[in-house]
């Protein structure tokens, strides 16, 4: 197996100083990949680059860096087949998936080139006082990944983290480093200015952690789970880093009663199941209007059982911790198997998990209340829409919501009271845009990726008064 001896700073492959190294493999990979567990010195030697990173970019001007960010759209955009090879490789992607991704992704990068633009602006405050707003770089940015969108999850913030004139330091997941070391490779490529991008690898407990910890870190930018997401509250608070955090989230799915009930079917599946359910915006709460209650439920059970490739389509669950969370939670709670509706025949694979559906759980229910990452969908009714809307919002969460109806006024309208980031409307949650910010309310996290806000997440803003006399 070949060994990756090196991490990426100062523009250069370098070999890490720890001599050990980390196994990554989902249950899924196609091949095995060895990454440096990096020590204190690869770290320290890594925020030295970085310094010398955010120097060189906080003095470049828009029009450098926005031919930067278009150079890197260019090259993702020219190799997107390899950098979804080497994803499906290591997660076990399915290569067409993977492929989309990575596209979404070159679109990301497109749309910060289009959108980095001079927010600084001059107000005439009164007679005697003009003001200045100001929009200036963070500084060292440190950016850990999750595994589930590795390449979407870095494109959906490093363009806005550079063109805001940052330098950064990418921590990859322990399951997922290889898109980003294929990414590097392009960055070392294409010349880019010594130490702005740099890559780091290990374990989130070691050297993720010290990154939330370092002095000279100035901001983290964290998407994970909402638990890990606590840790670098409380690692940042000692220094008051600033702090980007997507976390994860129960989301929900209301269906009205005058929703089209075939395309809701469709955008329902989509929703719990795509990448087997592990998706951050995953819907794994149904709450449908109790006049169309049963015939929906009819129509859902009808259509899964007529689908025969799920594997293919939806995807396997990733790793085995995810796995065996998955298995306990259900089995621990055997007690409510009568509930279950679907996918009572279940683990009898080791990276596989059927659909599996609950009906009529209690509103406090730990399948109401808590993130299970997987295919797993709870459904509730509702009588009308201020109950629907206060059950959706009664989690600790609020990443995403997907709302089905004919009546477009309606929807807006619950939109507008929900709690959530995100909300799609007569669509799946696999519809994503550039241009639109994301992000959680609640313990979903907080701040804004993506969209022109992502540019102003990675900024300082400072007001000047100007006394005219
Ligand atoms: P995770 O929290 O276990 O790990 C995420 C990253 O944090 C990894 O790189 C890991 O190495 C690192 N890490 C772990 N412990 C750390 C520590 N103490 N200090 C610093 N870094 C540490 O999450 P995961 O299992 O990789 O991903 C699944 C979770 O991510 C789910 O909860 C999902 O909802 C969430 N997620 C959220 C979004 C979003 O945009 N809100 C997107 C994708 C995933």
């Amino acid at each position: 197996m070949k060994k990756l001896n090196k991490i990426f700073y100062d523009n250069e492959w370098r070999i890490s100083s720890s001599n050990k190294y980390f196994k990554s493999n989902t249950f899924n990979s196609k091949k095995i990949f060895y990454y440096p567990e990096c020590n204190k010195l690869d770290i320290q030697r890594t925020i030295l680059s970085a310094k010398r990173g955010f120097k060189y970019n906080k003095k470049l001007n828009l029009i450098e860096r926005k031919k930067f960010i278009f150079k890197i759209y260019n090259q993702i955009k020219k190799n997107y087949k390899k950098i979804a090879k080497v994803e499906s490789l290591e997660t076990g992607k399915n290569i067409s998936d993977a492929e989309k991704e990575i596209l979404h992704s070159a679109n990301i990068w497109l749309f910060a080139f289009k959108s980095l633009k001079n927010n600084n602006s001059k107000l005439k405050l009164s007679k005697q006082h003009n003001g200045h707003i100001i929009y200036e770089p963070v500084g060292i940015v440190s950016l850990i990944i999750p595994w589930n969108f590795p390449f979407v999850v870095l494109s959906e913030r490093l363009p806005f983290i550079l063109g805001s004139g940052n330098s950064v330091i990418i921590k990859p997941s322990e399951f997922a480093s290889q898109s980003m070391i294929y990414f590097m490779n392009i960055i070392k490529k294409i010349n880019f200015p010594i130490g702005i991008i740099n890559l780091i690898t290990g374990s989130g407990p070691k050297v993720g952690s010290y990154l939330t910890k370092n002095k000279d870190i100035n901001m983290v930018s964290f998407t994970g789970s909402t638990k890990v997401g606590k840790k670098i509250i409380r690692n940042t608070s000692k220094n008051i880093k600033r702090l980007s955090l997507e976390l994860g989230g129960k989301n929900s799915i209301i269906v009205l009663a005058d929703a089209d009930l075939d395309k809701t079917i469709n955008i329902l599946i989509n929703s719990f199941t795509g990448n087997a359910g592990q998706s951050c915006v995953s819907t794994s709460r149904l709450l449908v209007d109790i006049k169309i209650k049963e015939k929906l439920i009819k129509k859902l059970i009808n259509r899964l059982t007529k689908i025969k490739n799920f594997k293919k389509i939806y995807g396997f669950i990733s790793t085995r911790f995810q796995y065996n969370f998955i298995k306990k939670s259900i089995q621990n709670n055997n007690r409510y198997n009568n509930n279950i509706i679907y996918g009572q025949e279940n683990f009898k694979h080791k990276n596989f998990i059927s659909p599996i559906i609950f009906k009529d759980l209690p509103q406090n229910h730990i399948f109401n209340k808590k993130e299970l990452f997987g295919p797993i969908l709870s459904i509730n009714s509702f009588e009308n829409e201020n109950q629907a809307i206060n059950i959706s919002n009664s989690t600790k969460y609020g990443l995403s919501a997907v709302i089905c109806s004919r009546d477009k006024k309606k929807s807006f309208k619950i939109a507008e009271r929900l709690n959530s980031g995100r909300i799609w409307i007569n669509e799946s949650v696999k519809i994503n845009y550039p241009s639109l910010p994301i992000g959680g309310y609640k313990e979903s996290g907080f701040n804004r990726e993506s969209g022109t806000e992502g540019f102003r997440t990675y900024s300082e803003i400072k007001s000047i008064i100007y006394n005219k006399n």
